[in-house]
Order: C-alpha cells, then sequence, then structure tokens
C-alpha cells in the first residue's frame, strides 16, 4: 500500500477543503514504518505536522514545505477495556468513540458525537461542548516522538485547559484511554440526539468550515462580540461568515486560504477597536504563504 506522497494536495484533507500541497504526505500505518521512514530521513532538517481530521486546521495557499503526517485506518479502532473504560486509535472519529461507547451503554462521551474531528485532534484540542471535554473522561495516551520513542501518559502527567493541553509539540498521538460510567443505552442515545439537534440548530451544517474561529474569551462569547462589532457580513473573496453562527467562517467555494485568514485578521481588529477585547485563534494557521 503506498503510504509516502509528494506534493500531495492538503486541500483534500481538511474541512475548509483549502491549503497548497504538503512536500511530503505520509499516510502512517504502523509504527515500525514510522521508525523506518525517520531513520531514512535522519540527515535532512524537516518540519513536521500532524494532521487529524482537519476539521480545525486552515492550510495556507502556499502549502506545508515538510512533512505531514496523517494515521491511516490501522489507528482508527475502538476496544472495550472493561465495563467503563475503553482504548481508541487516535485516528477514530469522535462520532465514532461516543457511538461505540453508547453501543456498550458507557456514558460520558455523548458530546463526542457532536464534534467532527478524530481522537488524537480532540485530545491536542481538549474539545468539547455543552459543558463537557474530553479532559473529563481521559485516563491516559500512548505516543511516539521523532526519534520512535514510545511513551505513556497518564491523567495526572498532562495539566488540560480551554481548548489545548501542556503535552510537548513534537509527540504523535497513537491511542487514548477513556473512561465514562455504566448506564442505561436508551438514556445515552436520548442525550446523543439531544446534543446533535442542539448543534443543528444553531450551528451551520454542510459548509466548507473549521466550526468556531476564535476561542470564547472568558465569561464572553467569540459570536457574540463579531456581531456587537457589526462584522457578520463582512466578506474578503470567497471567504465569509455564517449568519446562524458569527464564529463560524465559510469557505464559500471559491475562497483561497488567504481570503479566510485575511478576514480572520479583520474580524480581530475589527472586534479590538469595537469592544477591546483581542480575539485569541482556535483554529490552526499552518504552513507557507
Ligand atoms: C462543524 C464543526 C463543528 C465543531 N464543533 C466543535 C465543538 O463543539 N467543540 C470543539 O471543541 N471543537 C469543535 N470543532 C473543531 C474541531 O472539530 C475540533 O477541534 C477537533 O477536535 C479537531 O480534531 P481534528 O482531528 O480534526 O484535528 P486537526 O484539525 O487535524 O488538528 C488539530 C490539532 O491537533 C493536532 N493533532 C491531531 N491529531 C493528532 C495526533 N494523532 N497526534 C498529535 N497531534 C495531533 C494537530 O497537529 C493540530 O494541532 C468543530 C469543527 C467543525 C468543522
Amino acid at each position: 500500500m503506498k503510504t509516502i506522497y509528494q506534493n500531495e494536495k492538503l486541500s483534500k484533507y481538511n474541512w475548509f477543503n483549502l491549503g497548497g500541497p504538503a512536500k511530503i504526505f505520509f499516510k502512517l500505518q504502523s509504527v515500525d514504518e514510522l521508525k523506518k521512514f525517520l531513520k531514512n530521513i535522519e540527515d535532512k532538517k524537516y518540519n513536521f505536522h500532524i494532521l487529524g481530521a482537519g476539521s480545525n486546521t486552515l492550510f495556507r495557499d502556499g502549502g506545508f514545505d515538510g512533512v505531514v503526517i496523517k494515521l491511516g485506518n490501522n489507528f482508527s479502532y475502538t476496544k472495550l477495556l472493561s465495563e467503563n473504560e475503553i482504548e481508541v486509535g487516535a485516528a477514530t472519529l469522535d462520532k465514532k468513540v461516543s457511538d461505540f461507547a453508547s453501543e456498550k451503554s458507557i456514558a460520558g462521551l455523548e458530546f463526542l458525537s457532536c464534534i467532527p474531528g478524530s481522537i488524537g485532534g480532540a485530545i491536542c484540542m481538549n474539545s468539547g461542548c455543552y459543558g463537557e471535554e474530553i479532559s473529563k473522561i481521559f485516563c491516559s495516551l500512548k505516543t511516539i516522538n521523532f526519534e520512535g520513542k514510545i511513551e505513556t501518559y497518564t491523567k495526572d502527567q498532562i495539566k488540560f485547559f480551554y481548548r489545548g493541553n501542556n503535552l510537548k509539540k513534537d509527540l504523535i498521538i497513537l491511542s487514548v484511554i477513556l473512561k465514562g460510567v455504566k448506564s442505561d443505552k436508551q438514556k445515552i442515545q436520548q442525550k446523543q440526539k439531544k446534543l446533535i439537534n442542539k448543534k443543528k440548530e444553531t450551528q451551520p451544517t454542510r459548509v466548507k468550515t473549521c466550526g468556531s474561529t476564535f476561542k470564547n474569551p472568558k465569561n464572553k462569547k467569540a459570536w457574540k462580540l463579531i456581531k456587537l462589532s457589526e462584522c457578520s457580513d463582512m466578506k474578503i473573496g470567497g471567504a465569509s461568515i455564517s449568519q446562524k453562527h458569527n464564529n463560524f467562517f465559510l469557505n464559500n467555494g471559491s475562497a483561497k486560504s488567504s481570503d479566510i485568514e485575511n478576514l480572520i485578521y479583520k474580524v480581530k481588529e475589527r472586534v479590538y477597536k469595537k469592544t477591546g477585547t483581542n480575539l485569541d485563534l482556535e483554529i490552526k494557521i499552518i504552513g507557507k504563504n
């Protein structure tokens, strides 16, 4: 199976459908493969980027001048460890993990059914919604670094905060152990449905977006500040702002990455001028112009 691609278009691998090529794109299927690859490029000083489902990543138009690593299918799996604990591969989509937990009557993972990323991405972003976040159900994870060293980190070794954690950035998360509470399957399924419907009511669907562009400042909502600052109708090229949720920026089909990025900075500046609040980015902007 082909695993290494040159000049692979990154627009195929993110929710904005944007971005130039990666010099090397490595679809990782096993730890041994990674070790071999790292040995072969030992003498080259490549930059690395680890990509999950790309639901929080804007790649720039110039692409990425280095190696983009994406975990392949072998890292997408779910395994029951005990009556309320599961191990999941880092490439597994959050929805699949939520459904697996629900199937096994484990509560506490329902919120994952409305986050479109992978578990690796969810750990990096400490993703969550409606008062829940992955740190609350997290037990431990396994990583590999760019020297091929495998390590395990437990809950007390990682500090999670709003949309992030303090793990070193040169670690590829391989698998994660999550823990919920044994409960009634029907109740769990109802909660999943309720949360999914709530999301549909307040956020746009079937659009090219990476969700919330900015983090919510303490005790404030980024979308409200954007609305208050009269940015809702702002557009640059093919980039605009969702009328349903003003913190969701959209590629209307013809946007370049630079349109989205310029719109982000324009909104940030206007919000600061109008409200005095400096919005911080939630999405990751990667690559060169
Ligand atoms: C429609 C929509 C709704 C959303 N709703 C929510 C929401 O309710 N709550 C929320 O928190 N977010 C939400 N998001 C944002 C996004 O889905 C989350 O941040 C998600 O967890 C990102 O996962 P990903 O796999 O797509 O990560 P990516 O975008 O691929 O990457 C995000 C970060 O994680 C790192 N990363 C990914 N996988 C690994 C790995 N295996 N090892 C090491 N690092 C890794 C990347 O390097 C990058 O820094 C939404 C996005 C969309 C498009």
